[in-house]
């Protein structure tokens, strides 16, 4: 079932690398927010490396429930649920996606199944169609489903909130055919009642961030936010990565992200055309062959969710006398 079947041990490529000079101050005064997590020490030298010979063991209770956010939008949330959902699916694994993202609905349109949902949870609510109506299943993995709340543009009816997404969750448990491995949510931006919603039923978060301090902001605040409603277990990806700007301290290393935030890292995905490309045709990266590296990185994070594994980003090269990442605002 899988593409990718190389019988040896793959080394972690250079993706997993990034510069940092040892120097550099992690919290310079010009840069007051977001606040190193200092309570939630980053434990740990990941479990395994990725083995593409063998089937991922999947850890924990099924249906795991995890909801995808950022706080900030535009950060790749979306692009996250659908590729990591289908590397599940090519993994062997029962996925439903719920598009959380009511006023903005697009995992439809990453996903290329826009002209196939016709029935919502709105409905199913209002008892106008059965749940399996409003599921659209994907005819390239029949074991990957799509759930969306609402028409696009529409408004949700006054009450949907938590207790809907809980008992949609619910249902999708006790369906005839079995409960789905994983429940995946693709949650809206913001942190107002959408966010509130999105988050209600999940047991897991991924949190989506991009190595720029507006993302980072946002996301300490949703970490909080996640950790206040009972999410202990919040892994992040850290998306559209350029090694050159790292290498030329004009963005964030991937370990600067993670002292930052506190977090276990699930992936990192570089910043990568294809995925631009992708998303226009309806076509997720991680079905194209060959794999592009972001498509890698996405199964790679698939895989870690799965085993509820972590990575770490490591320094290879220091350059001290290299002026440090903050000196870029003007220190
Ligand atoms: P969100 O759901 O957080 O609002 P999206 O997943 O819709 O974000 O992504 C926003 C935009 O960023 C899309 O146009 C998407 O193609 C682009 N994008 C996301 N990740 C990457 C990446 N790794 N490289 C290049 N473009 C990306
Ligand atoms: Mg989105």
């Amino acid at each position: 079932m899988l593409s990718l079947s190389p019988t040896t041990t793959p080394k972690p490529s250079g993706l997993f690398y990034f510069t940092v000079p040892s120097t550099i101050p992690l919290h310079p005064k010009t840069l007051k927010t977001p606040t190193k997590r200092t309570h939630r020490p980053f434990s740990g030298t990941p479990r395994t490396l990725l083995q593409y010979n063998r089937k991922p063991q999947l850890s924990g209770e099924t249906p795991r429930v995890v909801v995808i956010t950022s706080g900030k939008g535009g950060v790749g949330k979306t692009t996250t649920t659908a590729n990591v959902g289908l590397s599940l699916a090519r993994l062997g694994f029962s996925v439903v996606a719920i598009d959380a993202d009511v006023g903005l609905r697009n995992l439809d349109l990453l996903l290329g199944l826009e002209n196939r949902v016709n029935y919502t949870v709105i409905e199913v609510l209002n008892g106008d169609c059965r749940l399996d109506q409003a599921l659209v299943r994907d005819k390239r993995w029949s074991n990957f489903e799509l759930l969306c709340i609402s028409k696009p543009r529409s408004k949700l009816p006054i009450g949907f909130g938590g207790k809907a997404l809980v008992w949609l969750v619910d249902a999708l448990k006790a369906r005839q055919e079995g409960s789905p491995d994983f429940i995946l949510i693709d949650c809206p931006a913001g942190i107002d009642a959408g966010f509130i919603t999105a988050i209600t039923p999940a047991n897991e978060a991924v949190l989506v961030t991009t190595p720029d301090i507006t993302s980072l902001r946002d996301a300490d605040r949703v970490t909080g936010l996640l950790e206040c409603d009972g999410i202990r277990d919040i892994k992040m990806i850290v998306n559209r990565v350029r090694t050159d700007m790292i290498k030329g301290e004009d963005m964030m290393s991937v370990l600067d992200v993670q002292e930052m935030l506190g977090l276990a890292l699930l992936g990192v995905i570089p910043e990568d055309s294809e995925v631009i490309r992708s998303t226009n045709r309806g076509y997720p990266l991680v079905l194209n062959k060959p794999p592009t590296l972001a498509g890698l990185a996405f199964e790679q994070a698939a895989w870690r969710l799965v085993e509820q594994d972590s990575m770490k980003a490591v320094m290879v090269e220091e350059e001290p006398k290299k002026r440090g990442f903050f000196s870029f605002f003007g220190r």
